[in-house]
């Protein structure tokens, strides 16, 4: 039976650290959040961001703005929080409205406060192993892989899902551990492949949306699980992975809700910190 690989022990951990840093730098940090219109679940998100910043001593602005904002008032607003000394990290909270296109507007961000790690040029020095920003979530799941003290190097490791926050950033920090790693999306189910690759992963991490789209009798003996999806089913979480039945064959697993979700604020604000050293450190380039 797989032990329970939970995010909260890790975090409580990390915050910890991150307290400590905070200390040291003798500078409260600044988080900016922009929530554009009205979102139940966004509104719910910030308010955690919010709850978790105060508690490590990082202030929290949020910025509202209606949700028929022009795309250029906007730009025009990051623009502004960019130049603004006294803000080390700015958030955009999603849904964003239609006319609002995320992949633009992210880029407007400057890459020393991008603390979703999102810039094109903070995703482009994962590819060199040296980034200091990195997608939050991405950063969560190798916190929980490294929790369990297994050794990356050499492992067969299977990731269902290729999005630009999840998939595919840790296919390349996986990489860096020298991993051998699969990378599993739309089109590998559509060639009826999906099976074949989890059967064989040693580390599976699932991000996909889709509710136990992975059936646990599928999971390898001994297998680490990640199980990043989030799914509402007639009112209950569940995640993108079978979990009673993979628990009964993988050697870590993690739960849903409880696993990756606690984890992601966290090293939201690790890397409004990060943002806040670079700058104290006056480090431009790697
Ligand atoms: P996304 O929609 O951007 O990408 C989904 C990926 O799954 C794509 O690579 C797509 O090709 C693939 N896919 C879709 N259907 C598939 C199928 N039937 N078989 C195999 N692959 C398929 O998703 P995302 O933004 O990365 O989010 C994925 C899931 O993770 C969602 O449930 C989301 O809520 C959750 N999530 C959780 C956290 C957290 O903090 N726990 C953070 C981010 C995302």
């Amino acid at each position: 039976m797989a032990k329970l690989l939970e995010g909260r022990p890790i975090a409580q951990n990390l915050k910890q650290e991150i307290i400590k840093e905070i200390s040291i730098l003798g500078k409260k940090p600044v988080l900016a959040s922009i929530m554009v219109g009205d979102n139940a679940g966004a509104e719910a998100y910030a308010k955690s961001q919010k709850k978790t910043a105060q508690d490590l001593g990082i202030e929290y602005q949020f910025h509202k703005l209606s949700a028929d904002v022009a795309e250029k008032v906007l730009t025009e607003f990051i623009e502004k929080l960019n130049k603004d000394k006294s803000v080390n990290g700015i958030i955009i909270q999603m849904p964003l409205p239609q006319q609002i296109d995320y992949k633009k507007i992210s880029q407007y961000i400057s890459p020393d406060k991008d603390t979703e790690g999102m810039h094109p040029l903070n995703i482009g020095k994962i590819l060199f192993n040296k980034a200091k920003l990195i997608p939050c979530t991405a950063s969560a799941v190798m916190e929980l892989l490294n929790a369990t003290g297994v050794q990356l190097r050499g492992k067969e490791v299977v990731i269902v899902g290729h999005s630009e926050i999840v998939g595919k950033p840790l296919a390349l920090l996986l990489l860096d551990k020298f991993a051998t790693v699969t990378v599993c999306h739309i089109g590998t189910q559509e060639a009826g492949k999906i099976k074949e690759h989890v059967r064989r992963a040693e580390v599976l991490i699932v991000a996909v949306g889709k509710a136990e789209l992975i059936k646990g009798g599928w999971i390898k003996e001994g297998a680490i699980v990640i199980d990043v999806g989030i799914n509402r089913v007639a009112d209950k979480i569940v995640g993108d992975v079978e979990f009673e039945e993979a628990a009964k064959h993988a050697s870590w697993i993690t739960p849903v809700p409880g696993g990756v979700g606690p984890l992601t604020v966290t090293m939201l604000m690790r890397n409004v910190v990060e943002a806040l050293k670079e700058v104290s450190n006056g480090r431009k380039v790697f």
